[in-house]
């Protein structure tokens, strides 16, 4: 990469960013589609016209990359509309009235959200179940200020392709009055759902789930199906949350991945393992690692599941994990990266070329950061081919990408 292409690249971060104030982000419709949406913040595109979007997420992809390499045209949705099959809601309490929704940008102000045009709506009703319910069976939602109460959030997660439903109680403390009958209610009025967890999170904390949890019903996981493989998936694992897309998405990256059967894969941030057991049929053998021991856990189960068994996962930091590999004079064919929207690392970068991989498949949600790594790359000799862009968050300004790189002759 020549210092001019990176000056380009600066050129076009800096214009994206800048434009995305003068775009047409706001209603364009006489009312929007969604009461709450300029207090939620959520749906930045929400009232554009869908070819609209597509457009404008093409164009910005255009200019973050069209200098390293050809960007392929946008694969959008059919239908646009409620395809989260991740829902979580922050519940509160208002006027005295119990209340779910999400916190306004930034703040800690919680806006009332009953139905949300992107996120799944069986999800959406269940929610509105849990929040009448909690009268009568007086439980109380959890007070941040106070520290007093046991709901804090409620978490929905659906199979699409199985419809099994999970549903995560996440409490304040791990005492929880009555919750038999609670549970036995809920499932009475929902018999659709097939597990409820109760994650316990007592902390003062940002994050959503804690590390403890009971299985109140069900077997504390769901399953799904995306590329012909079997997958579960338990709370705190990451599974994307648009499956249309997702599927979409895992194919070209596993067809770009060029297997044979002979190679050997490293399948890097590879969460419950979607992507390596989808390339596992093609390849000689996969090696998957991931930080989050949930995932991993989950992963391992996936392989068995779908009885394969030249796969083999570590818990590790990526990073760490692909240094040593690259120390230990061990090689690989493929690499599949698929790091979270920070990217990935030069060092990482730096292991690729020294385990002598001829071909790297990198999945990106942050194209920001896949730029920075693309010039990292291109530095240390891989060319990038093309890029492939998905539209995984329609109404929301993220993009999903998969780009390939080839190693140059030497
Ligand atoms: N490939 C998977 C997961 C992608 S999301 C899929 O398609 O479903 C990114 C994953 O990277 C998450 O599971 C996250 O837990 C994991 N992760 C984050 N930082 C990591 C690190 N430093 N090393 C290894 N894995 C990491």
């Amino acid at each position: 990469m020549t210092d001019k292409n990176s000056a380009k690249e600066r050129t076009a971060i800096k214009r994206t960013g800048n434009n995305r104030k003068k775009e047409p982000e706001q209603a364009e419709r006489n009312s929007s589609l969604c009461p709450v949406s300029k207090l939620c913040g959520g749906c930045q595109y929400l009232d554009m016209p869908y070819e609209r979007q597509l457009k404008l997420k093409q164009q910005q992809m255009q200019k973050l990359l069209g200098s390293f390499c050809k960007v392929y045209p946008i694969a959008g949705m059919e239908n646009p509309f409620h395809y989260r099959n991740k829902v979580h809601a922050v519940f509160g309490w208002k006027k005295g009235e119990v209340v779910s929704g999400v916190y306004q940008e930034n703040t800690h102000n919680l806006i009332p959200v009953e139905r949300c045009m992107i996120e799944d709506e069986k999800s959406d009703e269940i929610i509105g179940t849990i929040r009448n319910m909690l009268k009568s069976f007086k439980i109380r939602t959890y007070d941040e200020d106070s520290g007093y109460g046991l709901l804090r959030h409620v978490l929905i997660r659906r199979g699409f392709a199985t419809n099994e439903i999970m549903v995560v109680l996440i409490t304040a403390s791990p005492v929880f009055p009555s919750k038999n009958h609670f549970v036995q209610a809920l499932r009475k009025a929902h018999p659709e759902i097939t597990t409820i967890v109760q994650n316990i999170n007592g902390r003062g904390t940002s994050m959503v789930l804690g590390e403890k949890e009971h299985i109140l019903y069900g077997k504390g996981a769901i399953e799904d199906i995306l590329c012909g493989c079997r997958f579960r998936i338990s709370s705190r694992s990451f599974y994307q949350v648009n499956p249309v897309q997702a599927e979409k998405l895992y194919d070209k990256a596993v067809e770009l991945a060029g297997l044979t059967g002979k190679e050997v894969v490293l399948d890097a941030y590879c969460g419950i393992g979607t992507i390596g057991i989808i390339a596992a049929r093609k390849a000689k053998q996969v090696i998957g690692v991931e930080l989050n021991r949930d995932a991993v856990r989950d992963a391992i189960q996936n392989a068995k599941g779908n009885r394969i068994s030249n796969i083999r996962f570590y818990c590790n930091d990526a990073t760490r994990f692909m240094s040593q590999m690259a120390k230990d004079g061990a090689e690989a064919d493929v690499v599949l990266m698929d790091p979270p929207r920070a990217g990935s690392t030069e060092e990482f970068i730096r292991a690729v070329k020294a385990v002598r991989a001829k071909r790297v498949v990198y999945v990106s949600c942050g194209p920001e950061t896949l730029a920075r790594d693309l010039k990292v790359f291109g530095k240390l000799g891989y060319q990038a081919c093309g890029v492939w862009v998905y539209d995984m968050f329609p109404a929301v300004r993220h993009v999903e990408t998969v780009a390939l790189l080839t190693r140059k002759a030497q």
